[in-house]
């Protein structure tokens, strides 16, 4: 059912169809509603859509992405809708080697829950694993109620990338998954040397 829901979507298609040198998996965290299936849609399909739906059970996207000599494929992983019953279980994290944890910079409470998903990722994910910090709804300046330098302050206590990122208006969208993919990359390569 799982996978013919996902054809359905369109998730699946093209997934399989070429060679690449690497396979990452990584995963969007977060509050619900912060943008987490927007921006997936942005980066894997250039897609944004008003009315979200709160779906149930896990969606993937593929997208490849070229890294110096390397093609990468990214297998991004969305929680679908279960954060809001905290349901989220280890094998969301299993094997992911990188994390898009996203606020939404309109809502001060879902930059308060941060530590809460920190704390989670660090307890399922493995130790080695790049977080990027997303401050989403960047085009919402108006309605703000956590200012850039929060954000910069919290990534750099945590030792996290971070950027301001707008689904809607497609603005840092690929720079982010860019940047976690190559700092992956960075890491995979320096351990098999
Ligand atoms: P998720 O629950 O974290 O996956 O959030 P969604 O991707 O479903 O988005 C929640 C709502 O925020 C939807 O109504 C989106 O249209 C809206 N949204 C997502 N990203 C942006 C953005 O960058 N700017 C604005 N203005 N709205 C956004």
């Amino acid at each position: 059912f799982l996978i013919l829901h996902l054809f359905q979507r369109g998730i699946m298609a093209n997934s399989f169809d070429d060679e690449c040198d690497y396979l990452f998996k990584a995963v969007l965290i977060g509050d619900s509603a912060v943008g987490k299936s927007n921006l997936l849609s942005r980066f894997a399909r250039d897609e944004f859509h008003l009315d979200s739906k709160p779906t149930i059970g896990v969606e993937f996207a593929y997208r490849n992405i070229r890294v110096g000599d390397k093609l990468i494929k990214a297998q991004i992983w969305d929680t679908a809708g279960q954060e809001r019953f905290r349901a989220i279980t280890s094998s969301y994290y299993r094997g992911a080697l990188g994390a898009l944890l996203v606020y939404d910079i309109t809502r001060k409470a879902t930059f308060e829950n941060l530590k809460k998903w920190l704390h989670e990722l660090r307890e399922f994910g493995s130790s080695d694993m790049v977080i990027v910090l997303l401050g989403n709804k960047s085009d919402l300046c108006q309605s703000r109620q956590v200012g850039v330098e929060d954000g910069q302050s919290l990534a750099q206590l945590e030792g996290l990338c971070f950027m301001e990122t707008s689904a809607k208006e497609n603005v840092n969208v690929e720079e982010a998954f860019l940047q976690m993919v190559t700092k992956i990359h960075e890491i995979t390569s320096q351990k098999s040397l």
